[in-house]
């Protein structure tokens, strides 16, 4: 599929939520197969130690592999450890291995230990329309270089009790990382995930959730849905595994608003019903 805008500038968006099982890998390795699908050029960065974004790609990520560890703490170029995905055209994955637990450790001692992922995406010289980096469910040196290293901020949301528990301190970080990092940071996109709209819990949280951040939050909202959480296991993202499902084509037209949406500064331009 073609027909998407695809942006000047390589967009780093930075898949980001301290809370663990919202979606945020889900969403990660679906938005960047549905850019893909629609022919843009896309890496998944995999910052989560467990690897889960890899698994879900199909990648290899046994401890030998070159990995994402090699590069923030060896200053391995990217290029060395960056795998296609075999069965979508356009995309591909730096793996994390189970390494990656000691390096929020290890980065501390070592010098411009917040900004080695961006180093290391600067150098990096294939071309690329998107960067999405998945990060572990912490806030500590990972999420900080991933926050460093791009512009964008996407926060999956799950929609049930205590959702917005945590919220402000993540919103606080970014707010220090960019006072004192990365002037360019903001969350630019909050996406509802695994809703459920038969249930009034999930639609009182996207309703609040709306209200509170009318700008950020995508039109669309992913359903809970078997075929999403079952693909993992077959190291399919749900666009091969089923892409006639619900899950499937809500997560392409979440992607769909995203790259109609631009880098978030000019929002309005292809976007006329958001109406400012
Ligand atoms: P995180 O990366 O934030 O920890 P995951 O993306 O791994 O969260 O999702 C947590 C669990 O929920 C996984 O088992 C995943 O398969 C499942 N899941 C995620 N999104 C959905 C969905 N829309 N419908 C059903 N299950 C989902
Ligand atoms: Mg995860």
């Amino acid at each position: 599929g073609q027909g998407l805008p695809r942006p000047e500038q390589t967009r780093v968006i930075v898949v980001a939520n301290q809370k663990g099982g919202v979606g945020k890998t889900t969403t990660t390795v679906n938005l960047a197969a549905s850019l893909a699908l629609h022919g843009a050029r896309v890496m998944v960065v995999d910052l989560d130690p467990q690897g889960n974004a890899s698994t879900a790609l199909g990648i290899d990520h046994h401890s030998d592999v070159p990995s994402i560890y090699d590069v923030l703490v060896d200053g391995k170029p990217l290029s060395d450890v960056v795998q296609p995905v075999t069965d979508v055209e356009g995309l591909f994955c730096a793996p994390a291995t189970i390494d990656l637990a000691g390096a929020e450790i290890e980065l501390v001692s070592l010098v411009a230990r917040e900004s080695r992922l961006r180093r290391a995406i600067d150098a990096y010289e294939q071309p690329l329309d998107y960067i999405f980096v998945d990060c572990p469910p912490s806030l500590g040196l990972l999420t900080v270089n991933a926050m460093v290293a791009g512009a964008e901020v996407l926060i999956p949301i799950q929609c049930e009790y205590y959702a917005l528990e945590g919220l402000g301190q993540l919103l606080r970080n970014v707010d220090l990382v960019r006072g004192h990092l990365n002037p360019r940071i903001k969350v630019s996109t909050i996406l509802l995930t695994m809703y459920d709209g038969r249930t009034r819990l999930a639609s009182q949280v996207a309703d609040e959730v709306r209200s509170h951040f009318a700008e950020e939050v995508l039109r669309t909202s992913i359903p809970r849905s078997v075929r999403i959480s079952e693909a993992p296991s077959y190291g399919q993202t749900v666009l091969t595994y089923d892409p006639g499902s619900s899950g499937s084509l809500s997560y392409l037209e979440a992607a769909r608003e995203i790259a109609l949406r631009g880098a978030g500064t000019d929002m309005a331009d292809s976007n006329s019903s958001d109406g400012g």
